[in-house]
């Protein structure tokens, strides 16, 4: 029988051998220091049934070192063909994944979280070169994912069904079976991190996996890849493929994949929500964030002091869960010279420097942007108590994008200190005179990723928690993101679906249920003399 030509188009693109790479980093050889300017850039290849394989696109996008601003690797917009043969793989491969025992997906899991912890100081050294943020915060950023790793080794006890006699030698059961192709588009902000947010339990559940890591910071996915193959995927299961807005499209569009994982900014993230769920996929969506710090008179002032310079400041605030608003409750404003003093302190730097705090922003566009925010905000009205925007770093550092913790009092709706997120080291104060007010701050603003409050009162801890409408709330935590045996639970304008990652709704999120209704009579059959065209009513 002839195929389609639709078909046989696709069979001769897949046939299509494309030239294998290696990573230039190995688990013992990994960048420690930034590269030498007379260096030629890396090629960032792509993830395509276990191999990874340098694109033939004409187009490819640079990658900058953010502490220098120099060229350090290429990233191709992947072809219409290696997103094909991407998918293609991921969608063959998925009949046999999924037959896989879960027993046997559970070992290769093991075996993945052990290969990621050899590998994290490799996985952090591509990140601080390619991201820009400190060491010891990549190693954070790896291991973040890693405990998502961990945690969907729990698998055997997380997808176990339920089972019922439902009647008389009739038992009902509910299993969850996985979707297909899942498709991941990823952020800057952490390499390793989100792609294992998700992939993990895409791997488990027995799904398969196409993912675009975000073109500014491909190096840590693609280690991840590597390591997937060495753990024991089968070929196909797990694609990454490379790009801008062609290749989000394409995730979006091809009826192979069956939901998409996306986090990232608001205005991409609801343009993926929204195409995707058009076209009747399952999408989650993790989204921007504003997120509140307050404190109430009561609370341990160096606690307090030490919490919020570190969650503002931490990975130059490029953090979804980074505070970005101070809420000074009463008195508590007299403390803002404490903050202020504890940020001038931090010293910016590359983040190869074990004494350096804070990292550059991502891009010269962020800086600039930064900048503009803090410009406009002093002539909206807010008091600039620390000024980072005079930062220049030495020697070649001086091209890079780094910009001082920088604090502005006095901010308030209207303010675009306090209306946007900047994703820098910037810090918005607003002062309130009581928890109430306080509350109404925070549950005004239309993101819902984060807050924390800092106090020694039980009391006033849970009436803040019961009114508070913010997902992830922390009492004296700064950045309460929750262990993976939880879910990230942001809301409001920070989260577009239903199930959020990881935990056990991102399980039901990558799975459908199905019951199978089974009957062995043990009673004489011969009874049934003639069918029965009423609905059963056995029991
Ligand atoms: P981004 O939205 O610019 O990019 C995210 C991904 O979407 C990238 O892979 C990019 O290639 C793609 N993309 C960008 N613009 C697109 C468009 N117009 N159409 C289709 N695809 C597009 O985000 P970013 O700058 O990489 O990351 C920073 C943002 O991510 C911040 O807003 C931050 O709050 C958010 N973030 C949220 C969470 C969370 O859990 N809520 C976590 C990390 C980051």
């Amino acid at each position: 029988m002839l195929r389609p030509a639709t078909t046989r188009m696709a069979m001769r693109q897949t046939s299509r051998l494309l030239s294998t790479v290696k990573l230039t980093s190995t688990t013992n050889s990994y960048p420690t220091g930034h590269v030498d300017a007379s260096a030629s850039p890396y090629i960032t290849p792509s993830f395509i049934n276990n191999k990874l394989v340098k694109s033939e696109s004409k187009t490819w996008y640079d990658i900058h070192d953010p502490a220098t601003n120099q060229v350090i690797s290429k990233v191709p917009q992947s072809t219409p063909e290696e997103l094909e043969q991407a998918i293609d793989a991921a969608h063959r491969a998925f009949p046999v994944w999924k037959n896989y025992s879960v027993i046997k997906r559970q070992g290769i899991a093991f075996k993945f979280v052990q290969l990621l912890r050899e590998n994290m100081d490799r996985i952090a050294g591509v990140i601080v070169l390619e991201q820009g943020k400190t060491f010891a915060d990549a190693k954070g950023d790896v291991l973040r994912g890693l405990q998502v790793a961990e945690a969907a080794c729990n698998v055997t006890n997380d997808l176990k069904g339920q089972t019922l006699e439902v009647a008389k030698d009739m038992e009902t059961k509910m299993i969850r079976e996985p979707l297909g192709v899942i498709g991941s588009i990823c952020p800057f902000n952490f390499p390793a991190m989100v792609p294992l947010w998700s992939l993990p339990l895409v791997l488990v559940t027995g799904n398969t996996a196409v993912i675009k890591p975000s073109e500014r910071v491909p190096g840590a996915a693609m280690i991840i890849a590597e390591l997937v193959a060495q753990a024991g995927v089968p070929e196909g299961v797990v694609s990454i493929v490379h790009g801008k807005h062609d290749t989000v499209n394409k995730i979006i569009e091809d009826p192979r994949i069956k939901a998409i994982t996306f986090v990232g900014g608001d205005k991409a993230g609801k343009y993926i929500y929204e195409k995707g769920s058009a076209l009747g996929k399952r999408v989650q969506a993790n989204l921007g964030a504003k997120n509140h710090l307050v404190v109430l008179p009561d609370a341990d002032k160096n606690q307090f002091v030490n919490a919020v310079v570190g969650a503002a400041f931490g990975a130059a605030g490029q953090r979804c869960m980074a505070i970005s608003v101070l809420v000074t409750v009463g008195k508590t404003k007299e403390w803002v010279s404490d903050v202020v003093a504890a940020a001038r302190d931090l010293k910016v730097g590359s983040g190869f420097d074990s004494k350096s705090d804070v990292g550059p922003l991502i891009n010269p566009e962020a800086l600039t942007r930064s900048h503009e925010i803090i410009a406009d905000s002093v002539k909206q009205g807010a008091e600039l108590l620390l000024d980072g925007t005079k930062f220049v770093g030495e020697g070649a550092f001086s091209k890079g994008n780094f910009l001082g913790p920088t604090i502005l009092s006095g901010t308030k709706p209207g303010i675009r200190a306090y209306d946007e997120e900047i994703f820098a080291p910037v810090l918005a104060i607003v002062n309130v005179e009581t928890l109430e007010e306080a509350i109404q701050v925070v549950n005004s603003n239309k993101y819902g990723n984060g807050v924390a409050l800092f106090t020694k009162s039980g009391p006033a801890a849970q009436a803040f928690t019961k009114n508070i409408e913010a997902g992830q709330v922390g009492i004296n935590v700064p950045i309460p993101v929750p262990l993976p045996m939880f879910s990230f639970t942001g809301n409001k304008g920070s989260f577009l679906g239903d199930l959020n990652f990881y935990g056990q709704a991102g399980i039901t999120f990558l799975t459908q249920p199905k019951t199978i209704t089974t009957l062995w009579k043990t009673d004489n059959v011969e009874e049934e003399l003639r069918p029965s065209t009423s609905m059963p009513t056995q029991q």
